[in-house]
Parts: C-alpha cells; structure tokens; sequence
C-alpha cells in the first residue's frame, strides 16, 4: 500500500476503485490526406456539436447546481461562439492543417494569451479556452465523452469545469489531482458538490485503473492499494465523517436557545464562489461579503457591471436570503497599485476603507449604485466599514441619497438597500447611541475593534500574545454596542472572527446580539452550540 499526500481543497472520506483520466489531446497523427473542404465542414460540425453540447450541459448543471454554477458553461458557451476564436481556427485550416490540429493549435495559444493577463478573473479564462479547446479536439476527431459506469475515484492531472460538470456526480467518490489551486473551479465545483478532493497529490504515474484507493481528505492524505482493514480503518473511524453526520442534523434546524432567543446564523465570503459553501452549510444568510476581492489582484478598477454582476450572482443564488454586502475595505493591508495611495508610516491607521470612499466618491458611487442595481434581485443589506465619526455616516448616506437619484434619473432598476455600518474603532464603540440613530443595523468587525483597542497591528505575528480578544475592554464594548442598537430599535451583529469562537458564543446571547456571521464551516457548529445553550438575554434598556 502506498501512502500519498496532497492538499485539502474540499472536505470528506472516502473509499473506491479509480478511473484515470487522461489528457485527451494525443500528438495528431497525419493519417489522411488534406482536403479543406473536408476539414471545414468537420470543423464547422464539431462548433455546432459543442454548442449544442453546452447548451445541454448549462440546463443540467442549473437544475443540479444552480446559477452560478451555470454561468462558467454559458461564458464556454459565449467564448465558443466568439468569431475571433472559430475564425483564428478556420484561418489555420485554410493554411493546410487538419482541423483537430487547428483547434489544438489555436486554442493553447489563446489559453496562453489568458494565462499571461495581469488580471486573475481573465487568467482563470484561461482553463475555460482550454476547456472547449478539449470539446472541440474531441468532437472535431469523433471521441466520445468519458463515461462513468461505477462509483469510482477519480485521478487525473487537473480538471477543467466542464470536465467536472460533465461527469456523473452520483458515480464520483471522490478526486485526486496532481495539480490544481485552491480556488479552480475543479476545487470550488468540488466543494459545491460536497467530493473529497486532494490537489497536489503525489500520485504515482503508473497504470492506476481500477486499483483500490481511500481519499481521506481531512488529514491530507490518500491510500493507494488500500486493503480492507485501512478502509475500515480510515473511513469508518473517521472523526471528520462522524462530526458531519452529526453537524449534518442541524440543517434545517432554526438557530434558537433553550430559552426561545432566535440567533440569526450567517456565512462571511469573499467572493461569489464562496456562496456555494454557504449554502451547502445552511447559512442563514450572507452577514458579511468582502467586496474588495473585486478590486484586489487587479491591474485596474472594475467596471459597474463586472461589480453589479459579481453582487446580483450572489443575491441570485441566496434566493431571498440576506446579503450584507460590505463597501470597499481597501487600505491597510490591502494594497492595489492602481489605487495609488499614499505611503503612509501606519497604514493601519491611515488612509483606508470608507476614508478612500469618501474622498473618491467617483469610486464610491459606482459601487453603491452597483450594490442597489444588485439589490433589484433579493435581500440585500449593505453596510460601511471603518467608521469613526458620525459625520462620515452621514455624509456617505448622503451619496448613497445621490446615487438614488442618479439610477431613477437613468431609467435603470434598482433597490435601495438597509444601510448598516461595521464597529470596527473603539470610537464607533463609544459613540454607537449616536451612530444608531443614523442606520438600520449594527455589525461588528471584532478583528478590527481588537487591533484598534488593544492598539496591537492585527499582521503582526510577534505580538500574538497580546492580541487578546477576550480582553474585557472588547468585551465592554460589545456589550455597549449590542445595548446601544437594542435602545435605538436597530439590530446588531458580529461579522468578525470572534463569532466563531464558541466559548462566547453565551457571552453573546447575553449581551443580546441578533445575529452572528461566521466562515461556512463553522456555521452548523455554532447553531448546534445555539440551540443547546441556557444563555438569557435581559434587554437592560427596558
Ligand atoms: C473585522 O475587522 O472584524 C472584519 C470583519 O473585517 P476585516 O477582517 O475584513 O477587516
Ligand atoms: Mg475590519
């Protein structure tokens, strides 16, 4: 038996014979003679197969998988159909070279154009072109698809998405890849679909079919020849299985104490890819969506209609549940070039978050009227980061007011919001009588609130001593925050990572915080924790 490892890109156990898949592109073999007209209307058949193809596949992964899940087929299909491509093909088999060999030909140097852009989202384009580049290949030198008869693990070098989508969920165990990042859409797919899969594995390049393997990708290993005592041994014992059932029966289940305190359980993300895992782990809600992600990694600012789309993914595939979308927390820590800000000696005390919005309203106002265009489809919030005055909060409802305007004047269709802000500053803290009066909801940035309190920089791991967020000047705070909302009629919550920490999850039942954001992960733990706790809120306004 040999003993692999690799990277935990979705979570599970699991035990099955293996299915390789190959690269499908073999070293074209001059086995006929050209005929152009021949080779054109071969090429001309394949694009039309693998629309049609697509267009089937974009039906089944929306009714298994949702939306967004859909939208990479759609983008394949749009990007098949986009005549710069098809016709850099045809113009190659009007120089003479077979179909099979244009696409191929073409299409890795389209991917390569992809994968050498500055901007991550047109990198990632890159799997895609290579993703029909593949289907037509195969369609253009009459493959079929690869089939699954038998429940099986899959082992391949890496996976593109429709290869995935393609293949049958209900006969996949479970997937080793080679390659593969954390965020692929093999790895996010992956997790939508709740399969264990291993990236980076070390699997040995020999004939692999059929041979039995355990994935047990909570402890970053694989089992290859795996006897009968390890399966039992790995899979049936597996404390990661055995949580998962137990979590799994709090699906469904409604976030309340013993003592009848309903504690609304959300999920934060960072883009829209992580909604799947919210979803999949029964979040009530999006409590906090890091819009910035949008603008990081970038070499420019995104459009409005990349933002709108980004958002309107989001509160599309929330169906009607909450979605607090967050504006822009640039600053600090997260630098982009094209900002050109300032250098500054204490970036985390400098010009960040809201302070940017403020003074770029330009910026500011594309977002927001991103975020209300997005609104038109659902339930979202939207809040402000890094407030400290209540100047700032009203000034930025201000524009939010313009904003308003500016949409109804351009005919365009949108939603206004709720408006919350994020404590995240002790003067937020101290002021948050006055501040709720000007909002709708409270959420608070406890990473933020500790840094700026304990007056330690969060990125500084020499002083993980003192980052203390049990420190009870935050937990006065929070008590002072939760009390203030309560007294002004508006509702409070905690987006930061001290919501996931389960020896307060009490405390802040207490305290009477209304809801609690946390990773998806964490979501099913903390409503187990919930539901079995004692904690009685007395609301000390009354
Ligand atoms: C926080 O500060 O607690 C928070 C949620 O925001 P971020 O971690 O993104 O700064
Ligand atoms: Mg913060």
């Amino acid at each position: 038996m040999f003993i692999g490892t690799g990277r935990c890109a979705s979570d599970g156990v699991c035990a099955g014979p293996i299915v390789e898949l190959k690269e499908t592109i073999q070293t074209p073999i001059f086995d006929r003679v050209f005929d152009e007209s021949k080779e054109l209307s071969l090429f001309d058949s394949a694009l039309q197969r693998a629309d049609k193809e697509l267009e089937e596949l974009y039906e089944k992964t929306l009714n298994n998988l949702g939306q967004e899940s859909a939208d990479i087929i759609d983008m394949q299909r749009m990007m098949l159909q986009d005549p710069d491509i098809s016709q850099a093909m045809i113009d190659k088999i009007k120089q003479g070279v077979f179909a099979k060999d244009a696409i191929i030909e073409v299409g890795k140097q389209q991917a390569a154009e992809f994968a050498a852009l500055d901007d991550p989202y047109m990198q990632a384009r890159s799997a895609d072109i290579k993703d029909i580049t593949l289907r037509l290949y195969r369609l253009a030198s009459g493959q079929d698809k690869v089939v699954l008869i038998k429940p099986c693990v899959l082992v391949s070098n890496d996976l593109i998405p429709s290869q995935t989508l393609d293949l049958d969920k209900s006969m996949i165990l479970g997937i080793l890849l080679r390659q593969g990042t954390m965020n692929s859409h093999a790895s996010i797919l992956a997790r939508t679909m709740d399969i264990p899969l291993l990236i980076n594995a070390n699997v040995p390049n020999e004939d692999l079919n059929d041979r039995i393997c355990v994935i047990d990708a909570h402890n970053n290993k694989f089992y290859l020849d795996a006897d009968d005592s390890t399966i039992a041994k790995v899979v049936t014992s597996s404390s990661y299985l055995q949580e998962k059932e137990h979590l799994a029966s709090f699906k469904g289940k409604e976030s309340i104490t013993k003592h009848g305190r309903k504690i609304k359980v959300c999920a934060n993300i960072g883009s829209p890819d992580d909604v799947e895992g919210a979803l999949l782990n029964d979040a009530e809600g999006i409590g906090l969506f890091r819009s910035e992600f949008l603008f990081l990694g970038k070499t420019t600012y995104p459009s409005a209609d990349e933002q709108f789309a980004a958002y309107a993914s989001v509160v599309r595939a929330m169906n009607g549940k909450e979605v607090i979308i967050r504006t822009l927390d640039i600053g600090a820590d997260k630098k982009v070039d094209y900002f050109e800000l300032p250098q500054e000696q204490n970036p985390a005390l400098g010009f960040r978050a809201l302070r940017i919005c403020l003074k770029r309203e330009d910026l500011f106002k594309t977002q927001i009227k991103a975020i209300y265009r997005a609104a038109a489809f659902g339930n979202v919030l939207m809040m402000f980061p890094m407030v400290t005055s209540l100047w700032e909060v009203q000034k930025a409802k201000k524009i939010c007011k313009e904003c308003e305007k500016e949409l109804l004047e351009a005919n365009i269709d949108f939603k206004v919001p709720k408006i919350g802000i994020m404590i995240e500053t002790p003067a937020a803290a101290i002021c948050s009588d006055k501040l709720a009066k000007e909002v709708d909801f409270f959420s608070v940035g406890t990473n933020d609130l500790t840094q700026y309190t304990l007056a330690i920089d969060r990125q500084n791991e020499n002083l993980d001593d003192f980052y203390d967020e049990h420190h009870e000047a935050i937990l006065e705070l929070l008590a002072l925050i939760a009390k203030n909302a309560h007294k002004n009629g508006i509702w409070a919550g905690i987006c930061g990572q001290l919501a996931a920490d389960l020896s307060l999850t009490d405390t802040f039942i207490q305290m009477g915080y209304d809801e609690l954001s946390v990773p998806a992960n964490t979501v099913l733990k903390l409503r187990e924790k919930i539901i079995n706790s004692k904690a009685i809120y007395k609301d000390e306004n009354q």
